[in-house]
């Protein structure tokens, strides 16, 4: 027996009178805190409905989750998690969300001059540093550290990781603290990029309200990165962390000294944009429009030209079905040029312990199953 909780009854009944509905304000008291923010729940027939619970409780053969409860085992206020309103520019600001917001600034800048100042020795620098920061951030930050779907020597790992860190996605503590709360809460209060708080938020919000997000994630103001102590206790990501701002700052003046203006507004602003704003299409838009081929207990999809635009990172159905998976297109059509290039390292020996999802594991994901009611 399945569980779920709607706000309205009959759209659910209509779709299967047999699945139990309970009624979202009961709900409330289990939970001990809930808003009236949106969220999508899904329902066997794998469309999608909008709902004012912010849990998800599911037996049997769906996935529990308990959004109320913080890391330290502390119950959340809703005030915390759920999104003020004037969140963005009425609230206080911090050096470092003003730090994010500079730096957003500028790249925007500089992107908007870049078309002025063309050359192709420029283009052809930013198209090199957007393939090298963008596999950065779906390689290391991503499949590497967040999900750990394959190994490589650290030599590599740094090299990658260190590539991320230009790709202003924030610093690796941060991103990969954060990421993991977005699997663990997806489209929750709690969820860190909830693209129900819309697009300003998930494209920029999420970096530049330091606390706000702190808090989704269960901690201090100051952040404990609890999820990560791997990460914390290395001592490269730790200077990552503490220096986040040098580093584009160094490639800036590398990039100005070497070919002047120009190849700072292609290399960093050109370049800066179209990897952070693709970066943030597949939090938002492959949360919302896409198929859903797997039976998850968010609204992730499958999205094609997401994948295009992110080396991969589109097939985020797949992704959050089977998230330790090297590999996000599972299909021949489902082109994933981040797990060509993991072959590739796999191949000269670079990648190793590369996991993909067994077709055990495929089957009991699959959507056909339950909705024939033969869950294993
Ligand atoms: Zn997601
Ligand atoms: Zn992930």
């Amino acid at each position: 027996m399945s569980l779920i909780c709607l706000n309205n009854k009959s759209i659910i009944s209509k779709l299967n009178p047999s699945f139990p509905v309970i009624n979202s304000l009961k709900w409330r008291t289990q939970t001990s805190w809930s808003s009236s923010n949106t969220i999508t729940l899904i329902s066997p027939s794998t469309k999608l409905f909008r709902t004012s619970c912010t849990a998800i409780h599911k037996t049997n053969d769906y996935v529990t989750r308990d959004v109320g409860t913080t890391t330290q085992g502390e119950t959340m206020s809703e005030l915390e998690a759920a999104l003020p309103k004037g969140w963005f520019w009425f609230r206080k600001w911090h050096s470092e969300d003003m730090a994010n917001v500079f730096w957003y600034a500028v790249i925007h800048v500089l992107a908007v001059c870049a078309p002025f100042m063309f050359t192709w020795g420029a283009f052809w620098v930013a198209t090199g540093l957007s393939f090298l920061t963008g596999f950065g951030v779906t390689l290391g930050y991503h499949r590497l550290l967040c999900h750990r779907s394959f190994k490589v020597p650290k030599w590599l790992e740094y090299f990658f990781v260190y590539c991320g860190a230009h790709a202003f996605q924030k610093d690796p503590l941060f991103y990969v603290n954060t990421h993991k709360n977005h699997h663990k809460y997806a489209d929750t209060d709690r969820d860190p990029v909830a693209p129900t708080h819309g697009f300003w938020y998930c494209n920029m919000g999420w970096f530049c309200n330091n606390h706000h997000i702190a808090a989704k994630c269960g901690e201090s103001k100051g952040g404990e990165y609890s999820k990560v102590p791997e990460l914390k206790a290395q001592w490269l990501y730790r200077f990552l962390h503490d220096t986040y701002y040098w580093h584009p700052t160094a490639l800036a003046a590398l990039l100005y000294l070497h070919g002047g203006l120009s190849y700072l507004a292609w290399g960093m602003g050109m370049r800066g944009v179209v990897v952070h704003h693709f970066a943030s299409l597949a939090t938002f838009v492959s949360h919302i429009w896409g198929d859903r081929p797997w039976n998850t207990p968010d609204t992730s999809t499958n999205n094609w030209w997401v994948a295009m635009l992110t080396l991969g990172e589109g097939w985020h159905n797949n992704h959050h079905a089977f998230p330790r998976s090297a590999r996000h297109g599972f299909e021949w059509w489902q082109f994933d040029l981040t797990w060509e290039l993991i072959k590739f390292l796999k191949l000269v020996g670079l990648a190793r312990d590369v996991k993909l999802p067994t077709e055990a594991e495929k089957r009991r994901m699959s959507v056909k199953l339950k909705i024939k009611g033969k869950v294993e």
